[in-house]
């Protein structure tokens, strides 16, 4: 595996950092207060081709490969976690549509969503349904004339406040299935939801889907593939750019922590000379680097086309939110009171990473997960012992 950087690789993570810089860490903090990011920064934040990163060049994106749009989610969530999840979800319905879509799909929205012309988000979760997704009650009832009729609540929706086209799974009969719905559709309509924890500027929503009438060709995939083909590609992709996301925000919790503590002074020597201090940095920069180690594997892979892939995207994912929420609240305790006020980043960056832990698969989701497959390749490795033990014996 090799960690170097091409110089295209660090010529974009140079434009990302100074980007985020410049437009997103000035402002991170007023829109968490007001609780919304302004439409004028999505429209910046498509400008630079961001929205697009992922679609093909053929449809006017800027076809990133994986790492080169890892370093753009790890960039864009040092400046603002909330920001990042809009890359999340747009992505999640642009890889969706990529891999699953017809080509009258992705001829019709694929260049949209590269502009950001058209906002994407992905609407899953119900008021009564989280991790246990296979049992949504969202309702979708074929009709004479060919058309659906959905009926669907989704709830913390991701930049729903702001889309205008969400892709929404529903139960056509018991087999779940992936539906466009767009902004304006009558009987669709959308609540901001605010007082989050985290995520405040996230532009959360809950959408409701009053009898939407919504045309087959707005089905991706087919009737049935809503878990199999079309959440398993969009949870995988959220949980990638999460995964990288997290690296962003305990870069800028440990930033935080080592910064301050070199600069405040208690029993007369800075706060970093304390060896309590030391240790809470030490282990911050130990786990940020392995963190940040474990989403440069799952790029190698992903760029490698390696089905281990999905897998070590979640353990990426798992270890990285972990890892963000100690280094955040790390960062909380060496600001002291400082920490917990407005006036410093930091209360942010701890409430921001709570929300880590919990969306695109819980880490106890991610724990079952992960612990399923290292049986199973326990299992593997015991069989391939044996037959080569067998081999050996028949030499
Ligand atoms: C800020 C934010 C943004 C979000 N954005 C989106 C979005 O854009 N689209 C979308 O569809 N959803 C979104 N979500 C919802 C998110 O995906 C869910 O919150 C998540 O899947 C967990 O579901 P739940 O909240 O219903 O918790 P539940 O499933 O009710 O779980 C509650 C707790 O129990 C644990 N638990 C559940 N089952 C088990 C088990 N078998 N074993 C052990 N522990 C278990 C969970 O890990 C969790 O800690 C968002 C949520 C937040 C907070």
């Amino acid at each position: 595996m090799d960690f170097d950087l091409t110089t295209e690789q660090s010529r974009a993570k140079s434009e990302f950092r100074q980007w985020v810089e410049q437009c997103v860490v000035p402002v991170a903090d007023a829109n968490d207060n007001r609780e919304q990011t302004p439409p004028e920064l999505i429209a910046e934040i498509a400008a630079n081709g961001y929205l697009g990163a992922l679609v093909a060049k053929e449809y006017g994106g800027r076809g990133m490969d994986a790492l080169t749009w890892g370093l753009l989610c790890e960039e864009v969530g040092r400046g603002s976690a909330s920001l990042l999840s809009l890359l999340t979800v747009h992505g999640m319905v642009i890889q969706s549509l990529a891999k699953w879509g017809t080509l009258a799909q992705r001829e019709r929205w694929l260049p949209k969503l590269a502009t950001g012309a058209t906002v994407g988000a992905f609407g899953l979760t119900e008021p009564n349904i989280g991790s246990d997704a296979k049992n949504i009650e969202s309702t979708a009832v074929l009709q004479a004339d060919g058309t659906y009729l959905l009926n669907a609540e989704k709830r913390w929706i991701s930049f729903g406040a702001s889309a205008d086209l969400v892709l929404v799974i529903a139960k056509v009969g018991d087999k779940a299935t992936a539906f466009l719905v767009e902004r304006g559709m009558p009987g669709f309509s959308i609540e901001p939801i605010r007082g989050m924890l985290g995520f405040r500027s996230a532009n959360i929503a809950r959408l409701l889907m009053r009898d939407v009438i919504i045309p087959a060709q707005n089905i991706v995939g087919k009737v049935g593939f809503g878990f199999s083909h079309i959440a398993g590609t969009a949870l995988d992709h959220g949980r990638y750019c999460v995964g990288w996301g997290c690296v962003g925000l305990a870069q800028a919790a440990l930033d935080a922590a080592l910064s301050y503590s070199g600069e405040r002074y208690q029993f007369e020597v800075t706060l970093n000379k304390h060896q309590l201090i030391q240790e809470m940095l030490a282990e911050m920069i130990v786990n940020v680097k392995a963190a940040r180690m474990l989403n440069y594997h799952a790029a190698f892979l992903k760029d490698r086309g390696d089905p281990s892939l999905i897998m070590e995207t979640s353990m990426a994912k798992y270890f990285a939110s972990r890892v963000a929420s100690q280094a955040a609240n790390a960062a909380v305790q060496i600001h002291g009171a400082n920490g917990c006020s407005s006036d410093y980043p930091v209360q942010r960056y701890f409430r921001d990473a709570k929300i880590m832990e919990i969306i695109e698969g819980s880490n106890q989701m991610q724990q079952i997960i992960i612990a399923k497959s290292g049986y199973q390749q326990h299992l593997v490795n015991k069989r391939a012992a044996r037959r080569s033990a067998a081999e050996g014996e028949g030499r």
